[in-house]
């Protein structure tokens, strides 16, 4: 148990390092010692645009200023315009928005099931959608789900290969990450995106792209789905969507069925104003320019990174395979002052800020090449 761990009044569900942020600048944090980092993790993907951009700052700033929060039961002028942003980006959507990645399944979950009226769910093996027990049933990591059984029924895995033996009159929905994250950053292949959305049409079931992690510009478009050529029935968003303030969505494409009807769900605090207002500013932010710049840094990220391992990934979502345990390299590394995720056994993930630039990059290799020495 670490020094810090031994103390704390928070129960143990992380293992957490032994260090305490206080401050972040850009593509830097800043701990209650002063010293500090370059951020290649960003908060597991959050932190889009850098910690503290001016964007979302001043459009929080602002609304914090005004309005903290009415309930749903009224419209505010953030939820509206978030809501109007996203569709414009989806090309014709219509949100749910709450506070989070998993609550995003949740609502996902509940839309297939009355839209549809079936309740079987196909998703892959190795999958994540999070740990609620809706999105937990549908998570392809039995060790995930071991030990909080029974789960909600309906849920079926099937791998890319025999994702089509799985699909049939019974399907609500498939639900797939674009990439998949936690599960060590594996790509989706676009050929089996494409034969899922055909699956989906044929068999009347409704296609899901979780893109709680790959969404909002971290894929080297806004959405991943328009970097693999497939458009999907909805999608869920959450983690880059506010730079930080907890948020998360489900948008429904215009043709698709609508499910919903007032009282089939619902979330207190979902669409906050505060959150909604420096998720606007996120949209905004993340223009052709930024995705255009993501593309590129991330060829110079990769190509940086290949003389450790095998390298994967889409984007600003990338993965090296290692032949060394994972774990102690990002131990060692914040020692180093560099803050990097793992994902897996021996798979280092890195999900920077989009904005981080090329000289972050080349200071990232360095720094990772004296940790890997
Ligand atoms: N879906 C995906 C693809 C994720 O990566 C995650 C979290 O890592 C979730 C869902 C769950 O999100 P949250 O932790 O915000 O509930």
């Amino acid at each position: 148990m670490t020094q810090l761990a031994s103390l704390t009044k928070l129960l143990p569900t992380y293992a957490r390092l032994d260090v305490t942020f206080t401050d972040g600048e850009g593509s830097y944090l800043i701990d209650a010692e002063g010293k500090r980092y370059l951020d290649l993790f960003a908060g597991i993907a959050v932190v889009g645009l850098g910690h503290r951009h001016p964007a979302p700052l001043a459009a929080a700033q602002a609304q914090l200023e005004r309005l903290w929060h009415v309930s749903n039961l009224y419209f505010t002028e953030p939820m509206q315009e978030l809501a109007q942003k996203l569709s414009d980006r989806f090309g014709g959507s219509q949100a749910f928005f709450c506070n989070s990645g998993a609550e995003s399944i949740e609502a996902a979950l509940k839309w297939a099931r009355k839209a549809t009226g079936r309740s079987e769910i196909v998703a892959l093996e190795g999958s994540f959608h999070g740990r609620t027990f809706g999105a937990l049933s549908v998570t392809g990591q039995p060790e995930k789900r071991a030990a909080f059984e029974p789960l909600v029924p309906g849920a079926v895995f099937a791998t890319q290969e025999t994702l089509a033996d799985h699909v049939g009159p019974q399907t609500a929905a498939i639900l797939l990450e674009p990439v998949q994250g936690e599960g060590g950053v594996h790509p989706l292949s676009p050929a089996v995106l494409a034969q899922a959305r055909a699956l989906a049409d044929r068999h009347g079931a409704l296609l899901i792209l979780d893109e709680v992690q790959t969404g909002v510009g971290r894929s080297g478009e806004f959405f991943a789905w328009q970097r693999l050529g497939v458009k999907p029935h909805a999608v869920t968003l959450a983690k880059g969507l506010a730079n930080g303030l907890p948020i998360g969505a489900l948008l429904v494409a215009d043709d698709a069925p609508t499910g919903f009807e007032p009282g089939d769900h619902a979330s207190t605090f979902g669409g906050n104003p505060v959150a909604c207002a420096a998720a606007c500013a996120v949209v905004d932010t993340v223009d052709d320019a930024l995705l255009e710049h993501v593309r590129s840094i991330s060829d110079l990220l990769a190509a940086g990174l290949s003389q450790f391992g095998e390298v994967r990934g889409l984007g600003l979502l990338l993965a090296v395979e290692l032949d060394t345990p994972a774990w102690p390299v990002v131990e060692a590394a914040l020692e180093h002052g560099l803050v990097l995720g793992s994902a897996g056994e021996r798979t280092l993930r890195l999900t920077p800020p989009l904005t981080i630039s090329a000289s972050e990059v080349a200071q990232a290799i360095t720094l990772l090449t004296e940790v890997l020495a």
